[in-house]
């Protein structure tokens, strides 16, 4: 006969394993968001060479792990290009006499073109909360000079009438200095165009009361051929080797807005590549009957450009892939997780849902129809069975300088490393 105080022990070890188990996973997607969003990495994009710094680094991760290298000529990499337009140099605001920071005051558009005021330059108000159809937009248009310096208010207006969206909005503008008040949170971009004007948007709290003169210096560089890497292995499967389980991840963000400007992009996406690093790494020492492969994108800030280049260029038949989950946003899973394509993927969410019988390993899984706004979607359209797995987290930080490592909660990170670890067994069990 087994003994209680036995069996408590028994539990309690069982409870302290898991307990340091959960702590090892934690600490283990901790330093990996750490060094992914650290300075040295200039926000994993396009200028002092932290999108390549970032695939070296994972690719030594995956070579220490023991993941073989399942890209061009038996290396890690698939490399492609884009154009893309940069911020490698001085940006600088100053309105009347305040100078403003990048970042949590203002940001740069990432289409725009360069400016450099010589000294403080008088603004021309322009007023666009009147603009409610293209004919009077196009009246307006026409009355801005090329090369002026404008302050425009109630620009959410014609954004808002006209359904421009702000990136339409930007190409509409002639060169020129368009200073655009804004409220509430500011998202940057980045933008494989350039636009003729230079257009700053302007926390509204922070500029003074009547604001006048301007003084704005932005470098920009337009990089036509931008080289960049998809990072990519795989341990290979003990019984069906030519069947792929794949978790994916971008690994860039959108880098620096001038020297000041660090978008360390923790959350967004330091936090789904670190999670695919563990499965990798867990992976490499449990191998599993089918392939499970690892791909890490570049240029998905840019327009998913890196797994479009992929499903475009497969390093294996697509059909392949018996299930992919990419991981986008997955620092903190407070409250649950949500499965994007968990509606058209049913037996597969199901399985997920099963597995987490009584809230195991996430609080809550939603599932929502399609979405075009992460990696999942090229694959998604060529027939891959693909979900795209983010966490429902506590913060807003976004496309912001405020997306930092302090930020991430890792809230029940390892409940999802676990959910993803059993739905790999169990999608390869027959
Ligand atoms: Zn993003």
């Amino acid at each position: 006969m087994i003994s209680r105080v036995f069996v408590i022990i028994l539990f309690l070890n069982l409870w302290a394993w898991d307990n340091a188990r959960a702590q090892g996973e934690k600490e283990f997607i901790k330093h990996r968001i750490e060094q992914l969003a650290s300075p040295g990495f200039h926000g994993r994009g396009y200028v002092m060479n932290g999108g390549n710094i970032a695939a070296q680094y994972i690719a030594d991760e995956f070579k220490s792990y023991g993941v073989l290298p399942l890209g061009q000529n038996g290396s890690y990499f698939q490399e492609y290009d884009f154009s893309i337009n940069t911020f490698p140099g001085r940006v600088f605001v100053q309105v009347n006499k305040t100078v403003l920071k990048p970042g949590p005051d203002y940001i740069v558009n990432a289409a725009s073109s360069a400016w450099h005021s010589k000294k403080r330059q008088k603004m021309k108000l322009l007023d666009l909360s009147e603009v409610r159809d293209s004919l009077q937009w196009d009246s307006v248009k026409k009355s801005i000079k090329p090369g002026g310096v404008y302050y425009l208010t109630g620009a959410d207006t014609p954004t808002n009438k006209l359904s421009l969206g702000i990136r339409k909005f930007a190409t509409e503008l002639p060169e020129g200095l368009f200073i655009v008040p804004k409220h509430g949170k500011l998202t940057w971009t980045a933008n494989t165009n350039k636009v003729p004007g230079t257009i700053v948007y302007i926390e509204d709290t922070v500029l003074p009361k009547k604001p006048k003169k301007v003084l704005v210096n932005v470098d920009t560089r337009y990089v036509d051929v931008f080289k960049a890497k998809n990072v990519i292995g795989y341990v290979k499967g003990t019984e069906q080797p030519d069947s792929f389980i794949v978790f994916t991840a971008h690994f860039d963000h959108l880098g620096r807005m001038g020297k000041n400007a660090l978008f360390a992009g923790a959350n967004d996406n330091a936090s789904g590549t670190s999670l695919v690093l563990y499965l990798a790494n867990y992976f490499a020492q449990h191998p599993q009957r089918y392939s499970v492969a690892f791909m890490l994108f570049s240029g998905e800030e840019a327009g998913l450009l890196g797994s479009k280049y992929y499903v475009e260029n497969p390093i294996f038949p697509l059909q392949q892939i018996r299930f992919l989950v990419n991981l986008d946003m997955t620092g903190d899973a407070t409250n649950g997780i949500t499965v994007v394509n968990g509606v058209s993927h049913e037996p597969e969410f199901a399985l997920m849902e099963e597995i987490n019988a009584d809230s195991v390993y996430a609080k809550k899984i939603n599932k929502r129809e399609r979405t075009s706004n992460s990696d999942h979607y090229h694959f998604s359209k060529e027939g891959v069975p693909a979900v795209f797995i983010y966490g429902n987290g506590t913060k807003p930080h976004y496309h912001d300088v405020f997306d930092l490592p302090k930020e991430i909660t890792l809230e029940r990170v390892d409940g999802l490393a676990q959910l993803l670890i059993k739905l790999t067994g169990r999608l390869t069990e027959e």
